[in-house]
């Protein structure tokens, strides 16, 4: 990657909007979107060794192990595509991944830009996930709903969010590097909040 290149990472918990968002800072931006979770389903669909492994943990609601995350995400990054920028949307999502990821960056005379965290109201994240049918890919709305987003799991990855992820918050804040913006409102308004950010970093 470009050593100047924009690393960003959307934070927030599931239903908070991080794939919508990071599509259209992918279109505003040139940025490349990198999902975690759309990487890991394209690994279980494929039915890789890491596909097998991470099926029924994420059919749980529960976090993958940063090992096979760690090789997804690490495979994916030594992709020419990159060299724009990335929006990372899912990950880090535990403490170890974050370190991990800071050394790879660091590898490269690069660290994270910007940290943004989605803040959201979690009951209504309930609602918005379990009734999700969005394609993840074209965001048309004629497809099936994703694996794992019944109101159950919804829950559990509610937990996992707060237990391993949310600490996160802290530990970018920590660094300098950490937003905030209000994600409860309409999407239009979240994406240019999301703008003035990238704006503001990249300039
Ligand atoms: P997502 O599409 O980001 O909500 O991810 C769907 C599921 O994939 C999660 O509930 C986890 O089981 C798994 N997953 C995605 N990203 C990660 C990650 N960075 N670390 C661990 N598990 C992940």
């Amino acid at each position: 990657m470009a050593k100047n290149s924009p690393v960003l990472i959307l934070l927030g918990p599931p239903g908070a909007g991080k794939g919508t968002q990071a599509r259209m800072l992918e279109e505003d931006f040139g940025l490349v979107q990198l999902s975690t979770g759309d990487m890991l389903r394209a690994a279980v669909a494929a039915g890789t060794e890491a596909g097998k492994k991470a099926k029924a943990v994420m059919e749980a609601g529960q976090l993958v192990s940063d090992d096979i995350v760690l090789a997804i995400l690490r495979d994916r990054m030594s992709q020419p595509d990159v060299a724009k920028g990335i929006i990372l949307d899912g990950f880090p999502r535990t403490d170890g991944q974050a370190a991990a990821f800071d050394g790879l960056l660091a590898a490269n005379g690069q660290k994270v830009t910007a940290a943004i965290s989605l803040e959201v109201n979690d009951e209504a994240m309930v609602g918005r996930v379990s009734g999700r049918y969005t394609c993840d890919k074209c965001g048309g709305t004629d497809m099936k709903r994703r694996a794992g987003d019944n109101a159950e799991t919804v829950r559990e990855r509610l937990k996992a969010y707060h237990a391993q992820t949310a600490p996160l918050i802290a530990y970018y804040n920590g660094k300098g590097v950490l937003q905030k913006i209000d994600a409860m409102g309409a999407i239009g308004d979240i994406r240019k909040a999301l703008g003035s950010i990238v704006d503001g970093v990249s300039a």
